[in-house]
């Protein structure tokens, strides 16, 4: 049997292109589903172009590849039941329907996995935000639909009553207590099915809730990192992970409380693809093809800063000035504000001293 496959990839944003890349100097062929025919993976993929849900075109991308993996959580986890074959989807769909709703996130991390997380409570009405002790805070998030802190309420009075109120009322939501934590960090572990392997741990910095800097490894003590990642590994056995997953956590002084988990590559792992001997989308395709997978190692401490649509000239003006600085764009048509257009990876033991493109500038 050829070992060269067929890899569908639902979503051809920057997530799915750079899998696709892994995925093609392995010698496999890939096509992605994804509206739009000139999305970043058009440069490196044929491309299905229609819509995520298109039942009919998630069976042609079924019929045509050996494994199926997608670049993003919302995928209609009903319409890829109905037309993959055994086992064509390692990831499953399960994990997708736990990553898309935060109370079966919860529910999954706190009592099936069993690692810590903030003190949370189901919100269904504003009627169940009636009785909160006050004393404390707290971050209310509907349980679908949001990201990079939309569809969220930080509560720390009284007078944040009115809108989470408003909020709860208008969707199902998860209370969670505020945490104080002294860094955001994440872990990127792979898994084949079998065994899993895991990333260093990364310190993440964001601004306007959209991530802004990467810095590897964290600056925590060796006792949290390595907490992190078990903690990391612990969750990903607990699923049978095949591909690459992110675990989100807060680190406070003398604990690590998980906050979420996305199961695919993550921004935060970008710096792997310079910094690391195998990169996150490298294990990610290992892994949903059922492969050996490799121990990682990090080469050098590096740093990692997005280039959102309003970095563009700033960013290629800095990779000028700084030739040995890795710059990644995406290829995408629109520098809207905001829009993660590229990044770029450089090592640095003096993290602080790389400055984010958006510092003083736009933020
Ligand atoms: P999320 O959408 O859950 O990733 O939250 C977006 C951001 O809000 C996180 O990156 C944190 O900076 C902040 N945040 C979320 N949950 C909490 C929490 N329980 N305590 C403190 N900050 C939080």
């Amino acid at each position: 049997m050829s070992s060269t496959k067929t890899i569908g990839i639902i979503g051809g944003g920057q997530l799915g292109q750079m899998m696709a890349i892994s995925a093609i100097y392995m010698g496999h062929k890939v096509i992605t589903l994804d509206p739009a025919s000139d999305c970043p993976s058009s440069r490196v993929s044929e491309v299905i172009a229609a819509p995520y849900d298109d039942v009919d075109a998630l069976r042609q991308l079924s019929d045509r590849c050996d494994v199926l993996t997608y670049e993003f959580e919302n995928v209609d986890a009903d319409g890829l039941d109905a037309v993959i074959k055994d086992g064509q989807l390692p990831q499953g769909t399960e994990l997708l329907r736990i990553s898309q709703n935060r109370i079966f996130e919860k529910d999954f991390l706190s009592n099936k996995a069993q690692v810590t997380v903030a003190p949370y409570k189901v919100v269904t009405s504003s009627l169940d935000l009636e009785d909160i002790d006050l004393s404390k805070n707290y971050v209310l998030k509907t349980a679908t639909g949001g990201y990079d802190g939309h569809g969220q309420k930080v509560i720390t009075s009284a007078e944040d009553l009115e809108e989470a109120n408003a909020l709860a009322n208008s969707a199902e939501c998860v209370l969670e207590e505020f945490v104080n934590f002294d860094l955001e960090i994440s872990v990127i572990v792979s898994g084949n099915g079998k065994d899993v392997t895991v990333f260093p741990v990364q310190e993440n910095i964001h601004r306007n809730n959209i991530l802004s800097k990467t810095i590897v490894p964290a600056r925590i003590s060796d006792r949290l990192a390595d907490r992190a990642k078990a903690i990391a590994v612990k969750i990903s056995e607990q699923l049978n992970l095949s591909g690459t997953l992110c675990v989100e956590m807060f680190a406070t002084a003398d604990d690590i409380i998980v906050n979420e988990i996305a199961p695919r590559p993550h921004n935060s792992g970008h710096y792997s693809i310079e910094a690391c001997d195998f990169s996150q989308f490298d294990t990610h395709i290992l892994g949903v093809l059922g492969a050996p997978l490799p121990a990682i190692n990090l080469h050098e401490p590096a740093v990692m800063l997005n280039v959102l649509g309003q970095h563009v000239e700033a960013a290629e003006r800095y990779v000028t000035e700084n030739p040995s600085a890795h710059l990644h764009m995406y290829g995408k048509l629109e520098a809207k504000h905001n829009r993660k257009m590229g990044h770029v990876t450089l090592f640095s033991n003096e993290p602080d001293n790389v400055v984010e493109f958006g510092k003083g500038i736009d933020f």
